[in-house]
Formats: structure tokens, C-alpha cells, sequence
């Protein structure tokens, strides 16, 4: 049976089929060869390995796996998903234009501002959640439409099918940032996105022990793919073999984790929601927030992993409750198996963010736990 006609559970567990052919072992191993012997004749030993930079078998495998569970015809991999953003967001030619979704992961927004500043490509940072927004956005002619599924750290949900319409309606790319939902939750792809990026570095991976960014394509045969590859190729944004296994390591778990995360990650939403130290709980399975009904249209098998609460009162009451805090750590990122909490503000606090707000990352903790520490840190 080919990767494309098993079930996300079955290619995730499989890493795609991948295996050691010369032992014989259940799991590859790691190929860290940089260059590639010719023989007499100068042929290639294998023709479809030159040089590390391109080619690399463990890369193709963690690839190969990513690509059959995201439904893609292409995958590849980057040394971080903000490599690639940028591969991607580097083929908008000079005076182009691209339509962003505001209100995004700050990491992208901030880039794309100072990258078009100086190749003279006009942003228009709109809420893409709005539909008639964004279809406003694009009744005129753009290179790219770049939207976030759920958003971090507002968990909006944009409809991707609407926005892929849009998006060619301005003769623009559409692609989607789908790093907080994983294509457990979420297959762009399948909705109409011509491209699908993840920071891999969350919960693909899952362990915080990996950086490694993902873009897969509808149609590997597109001009944007072909260019998109020739960057990684020319510009070596080529992500380590050491760092491609450990991410197909993590994969194999995905389903599950995700499962898990999920499940406690709604009750634990719902819990929050009913607490008098909570203004409010930003999370797409409650049927209270903005994006319900187009998160339940869109998203399989749960809401994700991600929430933002909002503590009742000010800064230092969402300090006060972070700090408290005693199993979930106090970091940046998200989608590792551990949980984590994170104020943003105190990050970036030049975007408006408020200062009671208190992202939370769910793991695979015992879900108890979790509430009982969640709760004496707001009582
Ligand atoms: N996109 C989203 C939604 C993210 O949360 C992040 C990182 O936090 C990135 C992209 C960038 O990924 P990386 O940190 O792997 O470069």
C-alpha cells in the first residue's frame, strides 16, 4: 500500500516505510556524508546524490513522511520554519505585492515588514478572518496571501477554502502558516492552499530538541515550487541529517500526541472558561470564540493544543499566575509534550498584545495536574 492511501496514524507510526535497506533494521539510519563518490568512469554511484547540500537520504525520508501526511506532492525541508518563510516570501519579485494576515506570529510579520521594506514590495497587513476583508484586500492584483490557522496567539480561524478562492481572484499564491494545528487538525492543501508551511520545530517534532521548518506543495510541477526548491538549493538553506531523523523520530508519535494534547487541551479551556480570575479564553473548541464554527468545519480530529487567557485584571495579575505556575514551564514556543506558558507581552510588547495574556501550550501531562496547578496558581 503506497503513503498516500494509509490513514495519518499508520505513515506517522511507519515514518513512511522508512527503514535501514543495509541492515535490515526497523528504523533508518542516519546519513551524514556530504559529498558522493563517482566511480572509474566519473559516473555517480548513485545518480541522485552529488552533494549534501541538495541530496541527502535521511532528509528525503523525514521529507517523504511529512509530504504523505500533509497529502502534498512535495515537501521540503529547512534548517527552521522562519528559512522557510523566507525561501518562499523571497520569490515575490521586486515592486510585487502580498496580503498577510494581521495579527500573526510576530517572528513572520516583523521579517516580511523589514524584507519588503527594502525590495519595495508593497504589505497589506489585513485581518484575514474578516471574509470580507480579505476579499477586499484582494480585488486587487497580488504575488501572495499569506495566512496563520489557528493564529498564534489569537487562535483565529481564517476559512481557507473562502480564502483560496480570494487569493486567485488577485492572481495570488495562497499559503497557509499551519505550524499551531499540525495536518492531523488541518490539510490546507486539501482546502484549496497552494502551499503549507509549519514551523516543524512544535509540535511536529514535538520534543524541543529540534529546529526545522516544512513547505509542502499542492503541485510540485508549479513555477513557485520549482523556485522555491532552486533557493534551497543555490541559497543552502538545507536543514542538518542529524536534526532531519530526530524530527522523523518525533513524527511517528504525532497522531497520538495530538490526540492526547487536545483532548486535555478542550477540557482544560473549558475549565478556565468557568473560573472567576478568567476574563476570558481564547481557544477555537469553545463555542464562545470568534472562529468555532469555521474551526469545526475545517479542523479534524480536535482544536488544537493552543489557548490564550486572559487573566482577570492587569500585567501583574498575569505575572503573578505565571509565575506561580509550577508544571507548566515558563518558555517560549509551543507543541512540545511538555506544557508551557508564556506572557507575551513582556516579549513583544509593540504589538498591542494585552498585558493580561497568558499563552498556554498544552502537553501530554496528566490532565489532573495540570487543572490542580492551573488552578492554585489562579486562586
Ligand atoms: N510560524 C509560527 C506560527 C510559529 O509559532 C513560529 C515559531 O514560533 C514560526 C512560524 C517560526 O518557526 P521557527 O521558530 O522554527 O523558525
Amino acid at each position: 500500500m503506497t503513503g498516500d492511501r494509509l490513514k495519518p496514524a499508520t505513515v506517522a507510526a511507519r515514518a513512511a516505510g522508512a527503514h535501514e535497506p543495509a541492515s535490515g533494521g526497523v528504523v533508518p539510519g542516519i546519513s551524514v556524508a556530504t559529498t558522493y563518490l563517482r566511480g572509474e568512469d566519473y559516473a555517480l554511484l548513485r545518480p541522485d546524490n552529488i552533494y549534501g547540500r541538495d541530496q541527502n537520504d535521511t532528509v528525503r525520508q523525514a521529507e517523504e513522511v511529512l509530504r504523505a501526511l500533509e497529502g502534498a506532492s512535495a515537501s521540503l525541508l529547512f534548517p527552521s520554519g522562519m528559512a522557510a518563510v523566507a525561501a518562499l516570501f523571497r520569490q515575490v519579485p521586486t515592486g510585487g505585492r502580498i496580503v498577510i494576515q494581521s495579527g500573526i506570529y510576530w517572528g513572520v510579520t516583523a521579517w516580511a515588514r523589514a524584507f519588503c521594506t527594502r525590495r519595495g514590495i508593497t504589505l497589506d497587513e489585513v485581518d484575514a478572518a474578516d471574509a470580507g476583508t480579505l476579499g477586499s484586500a484582494c480585488t486587487k492584483p497580488a504575488d501572495l496571501v499569506w495566512i496563520e490557522v489557528p493564529s498564534n496567539p489569537w487562535l483565529k480561524s481564517v476559512d481557507v477554502a473562502g480564502a483560496s478562492k480570494a487569493a486567485a481572484r488577485a492572481g495570488a499564491i495562497l499559503a497557509v502558516d499551519a505550524t499551531s494545528a499540525s495536518p492531523i487538525l488541518l490539510r490546507p492543501l486539501e482546502l484549496g492552499a497552494d502551499l503549507v508551511m509549519h514551523s516543524a520545530t512544535k509540535v511536529m517534532n514535538g520534543h524541543s530538541d529540534v529546529l526545522a521548518g516544512v513547505l509542502s506543495v499542492r503541485d510540485a510541477d508549479s513555477a513557485i515550487w520549482q523556485a522555491v526548491a532552486r533557493d534551497r538549493h543555490d541559497a543552502g538553506a538545507i536543514i542538518g541529517p542529524f536534526e532531519a531523523w530526530l524530527l522523523m523520530r518525533g513524527l511517528r508519535t504525532l497522531p497520538l500526541r495530538i490526540e492526547r494534547m487536545c483532548r486535555t487541551a478542550l477540557t482544560l479551556a473549558q475549565s478556565l472558561d468557568q473560573h472567576d480570575a478568567v476574563e476570558a479564553v481564547l481557544y477555537p473548541g469553545l463555542p464562545s470564540h470568534g472562529g468555532h464554527d469555521i474551526a469545526k468545519s475545517q479542523m479534524q480530529r480536535g482544536f488544537g493544543y493552543l489557548m490564550s487567557v486572559l487573566v482577570r485584571g492587569g500585567h501583574a495579575d498575569a505575572a503573578r499566575v505565571a509565575s506561580k505556575l509550577q508544571l507548566f514551564g515558563r518558555a517560549t514556543s509551543l507543541g512540545g509534550v511538555e506544557s508551557l506558558v508564556e506572557h507575551r507581552h513582556v516579549i513583544e510588547p509593540e504589538t498591542g498584545i494585552p498585558e493580561n495574556l497568558l499563552r498556554l501550550s498544552i502537553g501530554i501531562e496528566d490532565e489532573a495536574d495540570l487543572w490542580a496547578d492551573l488552578a492554585q496558581a489562579l486562586a
